[in-house]
């Protein structure tokens, strides 16, 4: 792997947000630079699409504007604001997260990595994240789209059906610190992964658009080959969905059904659910109530986490 020279990465920074300013993706989530918000959309950004996050992110922010507003509500409040995102865990992360922000932080996002890590359901990714985003600090927050952009740029890896070795992550993480413009963290950071996800994609790269391909030894590497590198994906015959057998569907809608209660309402899952038995609703009642999603009674009752 050969990184791009200090010259270089000046040159493709300044290229990189040229584009950005004229193409990049006008998402309501980026409107806001509030620590606060931006660690809340990049725990929604997890697991979810962009179009469901963009809704759920406005709805949230709107009823918990800031950590002390999630902090005092109810985990019950947080789980029934969740609603459209799916993996419901993570509004019980991002309750206790705002709890910790306010007894270790004075109520306030800490603008350090360490105590951003320290926070529940916060990893290195969105540690990251809010550092370069929230607070305009020069690291490189290396999603799924920046990996691959990088990867290409700086060693022509990443094709589909590459039979080379991948960069390691801990170069991939170098490559994109060095790379990242120390003016504009944030800008470059919304850039890099809107490159990736409309530009630079997994399977068919559209190099001949795109701002990077000058110094891209991936984009180089397919200049000086007669064949193109990339092959069509065999064509898949769709399948009938059976996301309604699985247990997250199943976890899903039990977390529905107690959302649509009056508050401090308590039901019994003492029925199937779809395809799924009396036994394995009742395993995921148990499970969800490990993960703090739910309480239950000695009458076998469940209901949201209420406060007593
Ligand atoms: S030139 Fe091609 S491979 Fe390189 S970053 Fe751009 S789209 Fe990706």
């Amino acid at each position: 792997m050969q990184p791009p020279s200090l010259r270089d990465r000046v040159s493709l920074a300044a290229a990189l947000l040229a584009w950005y300013d004229f193409h990049g993706r006008n998402l309501a989530f980026r409107a806001s630079g509030d620590p606060w918000r931006v660690l809340v959309s990049e725990v929604m950004l997890q697991q979810t699409q962009v179009a469901r996050v963009e809704v759920a992110w406005v709805r949230f922010t709107g009823r918990f504007p800031t950590p002390a507003a999630l902090a005092t509500a109810s985990v019950a409040d947080a789980v029934r604001a969740w609603a459209g995102l799916g993996y419901n865990r993570r509004a019980v992360a991002l309750h206790r997260a705002a709890t910790a922000i306010i007894e270790r932080h004075g109520g306030a996002v800490p603008d350090d990595l360490a105590a951003l890590e320290d926070l529940p359901g916060v990893g290195p990714y969105t540690a990251r994240a809010v550092t370069a985003i929230a607070f305009g600090r020069p690291v490189a927050a290396v999603d799924t789209n920046i990996r691959r952009v990088v990867g290409r740029v700086v060693a022509g890896h990443g094709w589909a059906g590459d039979p080379g070795l991948p960069l390691a992550a801990s170069a991939i993480q170098a490559a994109s610190d060095a790379m990242i413009d120390p003016g504009r963290p944030a800008d470059w950071t919304h850039a890099a992964m809107d490159i990736g996800a409309t530009v630079c994609r997994p399977r068919a790269p559209d190099c001949a658009d795109c701002p990077l391909r000058t110094w891209c030894a991936f984009a180089r590497s397919n200049d000086l080959r007669p064949q193109p590198r990339l092959r069509a994906r065999p064509a898949v015959r769709p399948r009938p969905s059976s996301f309604a057998g699985t247990s997250r569907w199943l976890r899903g809608r039990i977390i529905d059904r107690l959302r649509e209660l009056p508050d401090d309402g308590w039901m019994r899952f003492d029925d199937p659910i779809g395809v799924h038995s009396t036994e394995r609703v009742a395993a995921a009642v148990a499970a969800l109530s490990a993960d703090g999603l739910l309480e239950c009674d000695p009458e076998g009752r469940v209901r949201l986490p209420s406060p007593t």
